[in-house]
């Protein structure tokens, strides 16, 4: 498999070979046709699989050819995953001039307000900051986004994030796609998986 196989377009498997990503991982393999055919998608792959990329690399594909507003959403468990999705999406992305946004705790909330209201592409989230933003200022609308992405979605669970985690659904398109990773597959998450997605396309490494 190469990734120009799995419907990337020119621009994205160039990047891809760019970073010296020789071919994809199983995880891309599987899960980047479903996601760029429009399907929810729920993927149980431990970090190091290749996850983020079997993520970012669809939704840059789709914003290429639709760039409107913030246009996904990405929530993680804590600052140092937020900032490793940031890295990849920033060099895959590079050659559409790909704006991302990091809104995690223990950062300026003035400048995170700033830094929303100029609207990225990309917002990638631990939930609480970002239910913070959602409850005190209104320079940013989640209400366009086509992807949410649930990263390490045992673990948003697990610390006990679900609160905020209402706060942030409430403000979402019932119209999107929903794209959920994980390493295990518990009760909770299924119950997660009813709440937020349609019909997934599920993978087990
Ligand atoms: P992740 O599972 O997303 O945390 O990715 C772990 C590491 O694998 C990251 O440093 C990626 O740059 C790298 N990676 C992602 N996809 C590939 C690939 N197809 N081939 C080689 N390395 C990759």
């Amino acid at each position: 498999n190469t990734f120009e196989e799995l419907g990337l377009n020119e621009w994205l498997y160039t990047q891809c070979e760019a970073m010296g990503l020789s071919k994809p991982t199983p995880i891309q393999i599987n899960c980047v046709p479903p996601i760029l055919e429009g399907r929810d998608c729920i993927g149980c792959a431990k970090t190091g699989s290749g996850k983020t990329a079997a993520f970012a690399l669809p939704i840059l594909q789709k914003l290429s050819e639709d760039p409107y507003g913030i246009f996904a959403l990405v929530l993680t468990p804590t600052r140092e995953l937020a900032f490793q999705i940031a890295e990849q999406f920033n060099v895959l992305g590079k050659p559409i001039g790909i704006r991302v946004t990091v809104i995690t705790g223990g950062l300026d909330m003035m400048k995170q307000g700033i830094d929303l209201s100029v609207k990225p592409h990309i917002v990638i989230s631990t939930p609480g900051r970002l239910a913070d933003h959602l409850q005190s200022c209104d320079t940013f609308s989640l209400k366009k986004i086509k992807f949410l992405v649930l990263d390490e979605a045992d673990r948003l669970i697990e610390d006990d994030f679900g609160e905020q985690l209402e706060v942030i659904f409430e403000v979402l398109p019932k119209r999107r796609q929903t794209l959920l990773f994980s390493a295990t597959m518990t009760k909770n998450l299924e119950d997660m998986q009813d709440l937020a997605m349609t019909k997934p396309f599920f993978w087990q490494q």
